[in-house]
């Protein structure tokens, strides 16, 4: 089989200080790769500067210069690291057969990416890299990245546990991601969506090489709550079911509070005003929620997710095709239709 073209997708924001490590060392990498005959002599680095304000961009300009390897994107300004990360993707996806997306910082492990592109030859469409620990990371990030991945899972969010941008997608899962046309993209969430035949491989998630957090606690809680607005409608349901246990509460209320007049138990125009501020409150609560319903229902058709993803279609290639390279497979099968349509009519 020919080898695969990898591009490697970096985002950077602010990164000068960890930049020349980096280029250097996923440069060694990718060279090592070429020769071991993993990947084509294709292969490329990319760079994505996400607006920075410091000499990232100055670095990977310099870098793209002496070596045909090493390209660079530049983007007009901050737009955070999910939309970088889709600009680098859709870029490489041009020229590569799989693209792999990795942090700047180097806190996951370079090491295991020939076994990302094992997998990939393999069969698999989609590689999460996934953390075996986090013992380097502050006993806060550890803890607070834990709640956020159960939090999300009970809010109806499926996300691929302990995983974040380190991945392996296919050109043809990549062609796939290019169909959500949605504009909050939180990719760990919509990438599981995609299906097609995915795998994990694990490693030890390190110290960041040199520089700081561009995740402090302000971003990493809008990034969580950016996540589950943009993937469930769970919250609003809160607000209906609290309207609708409100609303039977104040039936039974109403009810006791009757017998307590009844027996003259209570201060003159208490039962009435007690029952009303339960029953229109839930009442209320009961209206906002079934406003929020049909909004959930527009925010959702607002999204254009495709409806389905076809893996294998066996109308259009009878034979049973390799499970390796289905894409190229199809496009090869496809071109051979085109060219025995004349000989039919
Ligand atoms: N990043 C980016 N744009 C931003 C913020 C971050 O491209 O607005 C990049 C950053 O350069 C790094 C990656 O996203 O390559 C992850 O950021 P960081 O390592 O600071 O996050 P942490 O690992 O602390 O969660
Ligand atoms: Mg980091």
């Amino acid at each position: 089989m020919k080898q695969p073209i990898l591009t490697i997708v970096v985002p950077c924001y602010n990164e000068e200080e960890v930049l020349p490590i980096t280029i250097e060392s996923l440069h060694l990498l990718l060279k090592r790769m070429i020769a071991e005959d993993l990947i084509s002599k294709e292969s490329k680095l990319l760079f994505v500067d996400d607006g920075s304000k410091d000499q990232t961009w100055s670095i990977i300009h310099k870098e793209s210069v002496k070596s045909e390897q090493i390209r660079g994107l530049k983007l007009s300004r901050n737009v955070g690291h999910q939309n970088a990360l889709l600009a680098g993707l859709f870029t490489a996806k041009e020229s590569s057969d799989c693209v792999l997306s990795i942090d700047a910082d180097l806190q996951d492990d370079i090491t295991v990416i020939p076994r990302f592109i094992e997998k990939f030859s393999n069969g698999y469409d989609i590689v999460y890299g996934v953390r075996k620990k986090r013992d380097c990371d502050t006993f806060f990030k550890r803890h607070t990245a834990e709640f956020f991945y159960k939090f999300m899972s009970k809010m109806g969010v499926n996300l691929i546990y302990n995983h974040a941008d380190f991945r392996l997608m296919s050109k043809r899962a990549l062609s796939e991601l290019e169909n959500f046309k949605e504009v909050n993209m939180f990719l760990r969430g919509v990438v599981p969506l995609i299906g097609f035949k995915s795998t994990s491989v694990y490693y030890d998630r390190k110290e960041r090489l040199a520089g700081e957090t561009k995740y402090p606690l302000k971003k990493m809680l809008y990034f969580a709550f950016d996540g589950i607005t943009s993937f469930s409608v769970t919250p609003i349901r809160f607000v209906l079911l609290t309207g609708l246990i409100s609303f039977f509460v104040s039936l039974l209320f109403g009810v006791y509070f009757l017998t307590l007049k009844m027996t003259g138990n209570t201060e003159t125009g208490w039962t009435s005003l007690i029952t009303s501020i339960w029953l229109i409150g839930g009442l209320q609560l009961i209206g906002i929620g079934l406003i929020g319903e049909y909004i959930g229902k527009i925010y959702k058709e607002s999204k254009r997710r495709p409806k389905f993803i076809v893996d294998i279609d066996s109308i259009t290639f009878p034979k049973p095709l390799p499970l390796k390279n289905t894409q190229r497979a199809k496009d090869e099968s496809y071109n051979l239709n085109l060219r025995k349509l004349p000989e039919t009519n």
